[in-house]
């Protein structure tokens, strides 16, 4: 159901969520540059590129896909074969259907194939009511074949550095809600990612879940943006249950996350806290944050 008529339905809580190595135990994209592309050590040369900000998402990520020998129905195919869901995603989809909590997947990768594995891994009942923002993909001259080789490409959400900028999709939702009359419960907004290709989210909504041991989390450490971490989808849906339910408010939540972070990077690091675990995180921003950078 797309913008505004989401929030028309007054939802509790509404829950953006990145895709690949998120919901998926696998990256899609990394999947295919590694098998079927320029290979791993390259692709990890190239990432290195985009987080020292020498190239963009976008451009990193085309370089990815110029490189693959596969045809988007193979690529599709492949990745059927080969692709898991997090163990209790579904879980998640089915409380979140029940207690009227839209799931709103924000992906860098593409529509057609985001689609075919929720389908695929979900099934059509329950992957229906899941919202996909993400890329397309387009047949291209002089091929003009998504099932050939070299025939198709992927088209780009917006004219972003990322190719498909995430908060474009969620400002909206924070604009409006922020504008809500006072005596009007408000909906919270909820985030789920791991990479990259989240940074652009990170800022807008209330909370972020930040995957464990994954590069977002020290982003989110360095700008003070409230988070918590997960592991997989058990630890969300019962965070997110307890922030429907009232019975955690999302600072508590984000206090709880950080501290658990912190413990557990002291346990795994065996040594003294660095300063960037040391730094308070800042939640005395009451307001909705409204802009990225
Ligand atoms: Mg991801």
């Amino acid at each position: 159901m797309p913008f505004p008529n989401t929030l028309n339905e007054k939802p509790k809580v509404i829950f953006f969520t990145d895709f690949d190595g998120t919901i998926t135990m696998q990256d899609t994209n990394d999947y295919i540059t590694d098998n079927h592309g320029f290979g791993l050590q390259q692709r990890r040369a190239g990432n290195k590129l985009i987080l020292d900000g020498v190239d963009s998402f976008r451009d990193g990520f085309q370089k990815m896909i110029d490189s693959w020998k596969v045809s988007l129905t193979e690529m599709i195919a492949i990745l059927e074969q080969n692709i898991s869901l997090d163990p209790h995603f579904r879980e998640f989809v089915l409380w979140a259907k029940e207690h009227k909590v839209p799931i709103i997947v924000l992906s860098s990768g593409m529509v057609p194939v985001i689609a075919a594995l929720l389908n695929k891994l979900l099934g059509e009942d329950l992957m229906k009511d899941i919202e996909i923002i993400a890329n397309e993909a387009e047949p291209i001259p002089p091929l003009n074949d998504l099932g050939k080789v070299k025939g198709w490409n992927i088209k780009f959400h917006d004219d972003s550095s990322f190719g498909h900028d995430k908060s474009l999709t969620i400002r909206p939702y924070a604009n409006a809600i922020a504008a809500m009359p006072e005596e009007d419960s408000k909906p919270t907004l909820l985030y789920a990612g791991d990479g990259v290709s989240d940074l652009s989210a990170a800022r807008e909504t209330d909370l972020l879940f930040a995957k464990e041991g994954h590069d977002l989390i020290v982003y989110c450490e360095r700008e003070g943006i409230p988070f918590t971490t997960f592991k997989d989808w058990s630890s969300i849906l019962q965070e997110t249950k307890e922030i429907w339910s009232g019975a955690k408010s999302v600072r508590n939540v984000a206090e709880e996350g950080l501290q658990r972070h912190r413990t557990n990077s002291m346990e795994m690091q065996r040594r003294p806290p660095t300063n960037v675990f040391n730094r308070k995180m800042s939640l005395s921003q009451e307001q909705r944050p409204t802009g990225i950078e």
